[in-house]
């Protein structure tokens, strides 16, 4: 494996992750689906609604991927286009409460989709940017504008592939000390990975309670480069001596606190 490779792509320190009680956000690639008619019994079969959205669960690749439902037959000259569901609102519940048998939705994950016009002899139209339906958008509680069409929306599940990694990447979110806001993680992720083992002095720290001298250090002084390559596991002491930055650093407060604790109970 690549050592440039960023942190959170490795496998180990993912399973890692999620045996510490972490969510990775696994990026599946967007997958345009074929238009299909929904019935109650698809419904229960494959689909999951969700307070994150609607999602069908891809019995190709058992991947579970975020779509919007709408209605398959629609007056469109009289009442315009239908409007598209991400949750399951009070409209989607009256028909699953329905218990009709009748095929009264469609599913897609793209735009432009195709609608029976009831005005028009049942004809297949095309018709792109449906409206967001009203209690939806009340249910995903301002996660989405409420003029957002379904074109937008269908640009947001492309977007959302690989929001993991572009969270990294792009929006870096930083913490009032500089570090990104997932640092914490990571930086657990790294010592755990290299077992609490000092990169620098070899010393290998067993007792739990003392895992706390064992820290992450970016090599390049970069605090959001949390590429692999750029982080150390240093033990407290071969930490606070990497530099004179560091070294200042280590000479007061509770760092120094640390450092002293730390030299007592593992002297040189
Ligand atoms: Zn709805
Ligand atoms: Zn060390
Ligand atoms: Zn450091």
């Amino acid at each position: 494996m690549a050592n440039d490779e960023p942190i959170y792509k490795f496998e180990r320190l993912k399973s890692l992750l999620k045996s510490m009680g972490y969510r990775i956000d696994k990026a599946i690639g967007y997958k345009p689906l074929k238009i299909e008619d929904v019935d109650i019994n698809d419904i229960r079969k494959n689909i999951k609604f969700t307070d994150k959205g609607i999602f069908l669960i891809d019995e190709e690749d058992n991947q579970e991927r975020q779509i919007f439902l709408y209605k398959r037959n629609y007056r469109l000259t009289k009442y315009g286009k239908p409007s598209f569901h991400i949750r399951e609102c009070q409209t989607i519940q009256d028909f699953i409460n329905s218990g009709t048998l009748k095929s009264e939705y469609r599913r897609a994950n793209t735009d432009p989709v195709s609608v029976k016009d009831m005005d028009n002899n049942m004809q297949e139209v095309e018709i792109r940017n449906l409206p967001l339906c009203k209690y939806c958008m009340n249910m995903a509680l301002g996660e989405y504008s409420a003029n957002m069409t379904s074109a937008d929306f269908v640009e947001i599940l492309k977007r959302a592939d690989d929001s993991y990694e572009e969270a990294q990447n792009k929006d870096i979110e930083v913490d009032i000390f500089g570090y990104t806001k997932d640092w914490t993680k990571i930086s657990l992720a790294y010592r755990e990975l290299h077992e609490y083992t000092c990169e620098k002095c070899g010393l290998h720290i067993t007792n739990p309670f003392d895992q706390l001298f064992m820290q992450t250090h970016h090599k390049n002084g970069n605090k959001v480069d949390n590429r692999q390559s750029n982080l150390q596991c240093l033990c407290i002491r071969c930490h606070a001596n990497i530099d004179a930055r560091h070294k200042a650093n280590f000479a007061r407060g509770g760092n120094r606190i640390t450092l002293e604790d730390f030299n007592t109970k593992y002297p040189q």
